[in-house]
Parts: C-alpha cells; sequence; structure tokens
C-alpha cells in the first residue's frame, strides 16, 4: 500500500523553513522555488503547502480550494517568467517506477530552451 506521509522529508522542511530554497513565487496554497540542480535554464519545482505524496492525494485529502490554488501558481510561475510564448513542460514523478526522490508532491517546470522529445 500507499506509505504515509512523512513529514520529515526535504521539502515540507523547505515549507516549514528548517532548509532555505530559492523562492520563486509563493501563494496560500503552494510554493514554488528553483530546483537545487537545475536540469534546464528554467527548472522550478512547485509544491503544495498540504501533505500530499503523489497524485493519488488528489482524490481524497486535497480540497478542491488546495488543488485549484496548487495549479494556478504553476501558470503563474510559467507565465511571469515569460515561458508562455516560446513554451515549457511540466512533469511530475509518483512513485517507485518514476524515480521519485522526495517524498511530497511536485511538479517541475522546464523551459529557457528546446526540451526536445519527451521519452518515457
Ligand atoms: P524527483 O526526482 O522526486 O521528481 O525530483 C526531486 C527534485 O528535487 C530533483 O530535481 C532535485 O534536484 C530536487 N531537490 C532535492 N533536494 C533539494 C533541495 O534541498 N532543494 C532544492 N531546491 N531542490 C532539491
Amino acid at each position: 500500500g500507499k506509505p504515509p506521509y512523512d513529514p520529515a522529508n526535504i521539502f515540507a522542511r523547505i515549507l516549514r523553513g528548517e532548509i532555505p530554497c530559492q523562492r520563486v513565487d509563493e501563494s496560500e496554497h503552494a510554493l514554488a522555488f528553483h530546483d537545487i540542480a537545475p536540469q534546464a535554464p528554467v527548472h522550478v519545482l512547485v509544491i503544495p503547502k498540504g501533505d500530499w505524496v503523489s497524485a493519488a492525494d488528489f482524490h481524497a485529502g486535497a480540497s478542491n480550494a488546495a488543488i485549484a490554488g496548487f495549479w494556478r501558481l504553476v501558470a503563474k510561475v510559467a507565465r511571469d517568467l515569460g515561458l508562455e510564448d516560446r513554451g515549457y513542460r511540466l512533469l511530475s514523478n509518483m512513485g517507485e517506477d518514476a524515480g521519485q526522490e522526495v517524498a511530497h508532491f511536485h511538479v517541475h517546470l522546464f523551459g529557457g530552451r528546446r526540451l526536445g522529445r519527451m521519452v518515457p
């Protein structure tokens, strides 16, 4: 089964201010910050403030307001970083097969160069 949310994960610690981050934007429901090991000229992580491990938590545990607030911040960051014209990519790894490293739901936002074909 699905493991419970671990409040010691690194993104929970960033949310609590125990670990610094290069903040891009923040709202009531979400925080956006630069990935520590950027894979593109723009590589931002957007994380919800709720205790979500994966998209499985979308159908239970997360309120509609929290889900909407999260995606609104994703869209705002993409717009504010000037990525709407040339485009960008969102990616989210869920669980072991996808190689999810941090057990707090997050969306990667990549942009600033041609990203090539997405492969599984
Ligand atoms: P995942 O593999 O779980 O989809 O992505 C985790 C991402 O978090 C990786 O791209 C990794 O570079 C990033 N990351 C891991 N630890 C930290 C950290 O302490 N600070 C920041 N800003 N990014 C981190």
